[in-house]
């Protein structure tokens, strides 16, 4: 494994399926996305539960996934490849995308509106019919194989005007809306990732309807999935519900002294 490789996460091979709950039909779109040689935009808030769903989907089909986390310095070169010194010689490295495309294999850009402009340049011609990968620096055009594909995500709730994904480059993509899981699904996610009992997993996700409820008026984003999870895992550990919740629903979500007062007051009400 390069060291390209380690940054962007490479998993896959015959490894256990991870848990996934489905929603509704998204493993079968997904699936046929795969199927018609289709790219994906899977769009909503963090923690919802869209990196699970790519992992499980990606083992399902049975190809390896490359999952890069974007950010504003993250170019094109970082998912292509460069050249590297290496025991006195210059070598070409793969980037993540580029060993998807070799491999057959899922590419997975997190954020991708993250990342700097140049990487929309690589990803157009990948993204229509011709599916191809163009390395300028090798002077290759990798052709991508039936079973290479492309997901991206990206959170609506973080745009703004200059970090919106161009239409020229949204409608390139099919496109999936995920938000947190109906309450019934989620107190089963967060009671089997965390090990809460059902009684108390139940509470949590009711809990987290309320906060949520706060969103837009107080707060930039509503508690996610992934946050009920920890409180779970805490309280699981031993530490006392208001402590756990406050340090989990509460403190990751505001700076604001009045707004943390009102999220304290919900805690208070239902623990
Ligand atoms: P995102 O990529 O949307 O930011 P993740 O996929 O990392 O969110 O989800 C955060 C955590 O929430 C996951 O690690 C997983 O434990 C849990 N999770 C959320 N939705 C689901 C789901 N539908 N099935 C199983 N686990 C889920």
């Amino acid at each position: 494994m390069n060291h390209l490789e380690m940054a962007a996460g490479r998993s896959g091979g015959a490894t256990q399926i991870p848990y996934y709950q489905s929603i509704g039909g998204e493993c079968a779109l997904f699936q046929h996305a795969f199927e018609q040689r289709l790219p994906l935009l899977l769009k909503g808030p963090t923690g919802c539960g869209k990196t699970r769903f790519v992992q499980h989907m990606a083992a399902r089909l049975d190809r390896p996934l490359y999952t890069v986390a974007c950010h504003d310095d993250l170019t094109a070169a970082d998912l292509t490849g460069r050249f590297l010194l290496r025991d006195g010689e210059t070598q070409w490295v793969d980037g993540p995308l580029t060993r998807a495309v070799r491999e057959g294999g899922i590419c997975y850009l997190d954020e991708v509106v993250e990342a700097r402009k140049d990487v929309t340049v690589v990803l157009h011609p990948l993204t229509d019919d011709r599916r191809l990968l163009p390395l300028e620096r090798t002077g290759e055009q990798l052709q991508a194989p039936d079973d290479f594909m492309l997901v991206v995500s990206y959170n609506p709730g973080y745009q703004h005007i200059l970090k919106a994904l161009k239409p020229s480059t949204r409608q390139r993509f099919v496109a999936l809306a995920f938000d947190f899981p109906p309450p019934e699904q989620e107190r089963d996610i967060v009671a089997r990732e965390s090990g809460l009992d059902t009684p108390r997993a139940t509470a949590l996700v009711n809990l987290a309807a309320r906060l949520r409820a706060l969103k837009g008026q107080d707060l930039e984003e509503g508690v996610s999935t992934r946050l009920l999870i920890y409180c779970g895992s805490l309280i699981q550990a031993g530490v006392p519900v208001l402590e756990a919740a406050r340090a989990t629903l509460v403190e990751p979500l505001t700076d604001d002294a009045d707004v943390q007062a009102g999220l304290l007051e919900a805690l208070r009400a239902t623990f």
